[in-house]
């Protein structure tokens, strides 16, 4: 692993954990417009409308979020709009890189104080960025390191944006070894449950997916929206006029052991919740993700991948095992591999289309589930040199 150049703390702010203050939603920024209210918005602040095009052309098309870098604007705009249109959202604390490069984790502060994270993975023909929807999480699945924190608070839609135009940019300044150097999928996979902040996902999707200078211009099917099973808001999903993947985080087949897993289930059954991304399938004529994370004598028995496999048998669907990621203090643990084999084997069996997930970022606990930023700042609260206690 390589820890990548700190971020000093700032003097005012010595230690994350001090600064814990009730949160609140940040500043307003270009990314939380379109391109028709930012001209209202720079028109309101004195400036001629163009400007929201210039700012727009350097934020989204050149990736650059500092308005000290938009050398072609004046001095005086740059400050009449900086406060307005492009507040500081996000406060790198640090970065981490493992995988030889090609997994990077940030680490941010918010503008309360809030934590986040956000991951890169490059591949030989893709650049993913797995971004963050909410501080802390509130969905409580037991497994999950974020779910141990609770919620804290959503983003904004341009807390969320700010996280890929950076990582793109990242990817962009050639940082992500063995890949090409452009970003082009987002997984709503971090903190959170994204539909949990539903109008601000779908607006942030939008933006993303919007041609520059606009938004960002990737392809909504290169995005993938990741869910415990909220089912209104799936089905408002199915109902927008959008391209994305869905991925169910489903965990298990039947409802005894899915209520503890994924306690939103108490609420939504499996069957329900199935029948909800069956419906996106069939709307969308895009096949669904079945998230199901093995857990070794939990959720792996033979019985259970069979009564997935007669569940999934001629969807639209494809089941995406996780190796279990253990979470500090979890008693917990992944499944062994000739057990993951035999439940690989029996999906396959089945006709359902089956992979295992590969396990980046496990070194630099950024790893599925594994985005618990709460933990590193308290571990850094014992006295700890910044880093010490995430290089372990
Ligand atoms: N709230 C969304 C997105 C969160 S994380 C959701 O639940 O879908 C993305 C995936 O990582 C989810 O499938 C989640 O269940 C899974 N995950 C969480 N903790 C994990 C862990 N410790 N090991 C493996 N997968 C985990």
């Amino acid at each position: 692993m390589t820890i990548l150049p700190v971020i000093p703390t700032s003097p005012d702010q010595p230690d994350a954990v001090a600064i814990r203050r009730r949160p609140s939603m940040p500043p307003r920024h270009l990314a939380d417009l379109d391109l028709a209210a930012r001209k209202a918005a720079v028109t309101t602040l004195g400036e001629p409308a163009f400007r929201a095009k210039q700012l727009s052309t350097h934020y989204f098309g050149r990736l650059v979020r500092d308005i000290d870098e938009m050398t072609d604007l004046p001095a005086a705009t740059r400050a009449r709009l900086t406060g307005d249109l492009l507040p500081t959202l996000l406060t790198p604390v640090r970065e981490m890189a493992c995988d030889d490069g090609a997994t990077r984790k940030t680490l941010w502060r918010l503008h309360d104080g809030a934590l986040v994270e956000s991951v890169l993975m490059g591949y030989p023909d893709r650049v993913t960025a797995c971004v963050s929807s909410q501080a802390g999480c509130g969905m409580a699945c037991p497994f999950c390191a974020t779910g141990q924190q609770g919620l804290t608070r959503n983003l904004s839609v341009a807390e969320i944006v700010d996280q890929v135009v950076y990582l793109a940019g990242v990817a962009a300044s050639g940082a992500v070894t063995g890949s090409p150097p452009r970003l082009s999928r987002v997984v709503f996979m971090g903190m959170g449950e994204p539909l949990a902040n539903y109008p601000r996902v779908i607006e942030a999707v939008r933006r993303l997916t919007t041609p520059a200078p606009e938004g960002l211009g990737l392809s909504q099917r290169h995005i993938t929206v990741s869910t415990v099973g909220l089912v209104p808001a799936m089905r408002r999903l199915t109902a927008e006029d959008l391209n994305v993947t869905l991925a169910l985080s489903l965990h298990a087949p039947d409802d005894d052991l899915r209520d503890e897993l994924v306690p939103v289930n108490q609420r939504w059954k499996v069957a329900e919740v199935l029948d909800a991304a069956f419906e996106y399938a069939a709307r969308t004529g895009r096949r669904i993700s079945i998230e199901y994370a093995l857990i070794r004598d939990v959720n792996d028995q033979p019985w259970r991948a069979d009564l997935l496999g007669k569940l999934l048998r001629g969807k639209l669907a494809h089941v995406n095992l996780i190796p279990l990621n253990p979470t500090p203090g979890s008693k917990w643990d992944a499944s062994p591999k000739p057990v993951e084999r035999e439940f690989v084997r029996r999906l396959r069996e089945a006709g359902v289309s089956t992979t295992v997930r590969d396990t980046r970022g496990r070194e630099i606990d950024g790893a599925c589930g594994q985005l618990a930023a709460g933990e590193l700042t308290e571990a850094s609260a014992g006295g700890a040199a910044p880093d010490a206690e995430v290089a372990q």
